[in-house]
């Protein structure tokens, strides 16, 4: 089994002060890669002061290499503060501002070119599961990143169902291991070169209860925290349950 994949999702959450917390918090080293993605205003301090004990990362990026796009940061800029991934295609980016798939593939393809990780989120609705279309959607979703999944570089796929994001109700160790099996699956048709390189998390509601029962299986190869990552205490017992 390689080594897990731990990433701090802190969304438009935290302060400079929880950013301190956090650095005082991970000095310990472990077997467990860990990236922590603050609001991009706050990444350039945990740089500095994390030392290597923890990745940064970012919440988005610009799908466009420069130019004329106010507000929008470009993957190269990123990778000149020394990030090493950058989320793309969350649920809140695909449903608070309209990001298509190919919007999607387009900011996963200017992330690789920079030389960073894409972490690349998929997941179904609760009226998709519920009226059995999940793994159609999944499939679908990753079968528009095929230009990303065939570039080369390092990606992470986190399977994140929205009716888990942020509401307490993870999905069952269960219902997270058949859906990586599924994304493995599709990632062996679209480039069985590449697929098994790619690492596969699951997202949603992961706690630091619920944490050790995820990782008891091994196709759970990391995950993706919300809202217990601005918790320490519950960030750290993840990342404990995830270093077996
Ligand atoms: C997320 O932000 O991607 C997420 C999974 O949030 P939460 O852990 O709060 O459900």
């Amino acid at each position: 089994m390689r080594k897990r994949l731990v990433i701090a999702n802190w969304k438009m959450n935290g302060s400079l002060a929880l950013a301190d917390e956090v650095l005082a918090d991970f000095s310990a080293k472990s077997n467990v890669d860990v990236i922590v993605v603050p609001p991009s205003v706050y990444v350039s301090r945990l740089i500095e002061s994390a030392e290597g004990s923890f990745d940064v990362g970012l919440q988005d990026v610009s799908q466009f290499e420069n130019g004329a796009h106010t507000g929008d940061v470009s993957a190269a800029m990123v990778a000149e503060l020394g990030a090493t991934a950058v989320l793309v295609g969350h649920s809140e980016r695909r449903g608070e501002h309209g990001e298509s798939d190919a919007t999607v593939a387009a900011k996963g393809l200017q992330v690789l070119a920079a030389g960073l990780m894409p972490v690349i989120c998929v997941g179904e609705s609760l009226a998709e599961r519920e009226s059995g279309k999940a793994t159609a959607r999944v499939r679908a979703q990753i079968e528009a990143q095929a230009d990303c999944l065939r570039f080369g570089g390092e990606i992470a796929i986190a399977y994140e169902p929205i009716w888990a994001i942020g509401t307490g109700k993870s999905a069952s160790a269960l219902e997270a291991v058949a859906m990586l099996r599924e994304i493995r699956g599709v990632l062996r048709e679209v480039s069985a070169e590449r697929a098994d390189g790619i690492r596969i998390l699951y997202g949603g509601s992961v706690n630091g209860e619920n944490a050790a029962e995820l990782f008891s299986h091994d196709e759970i190869e990391g995950v993706l925290v919300g809202g217990a990552s601005l918790d320490t205490e519950q960030f750290a017992a993840i990342i404990r349950a995830a270093d077996v």
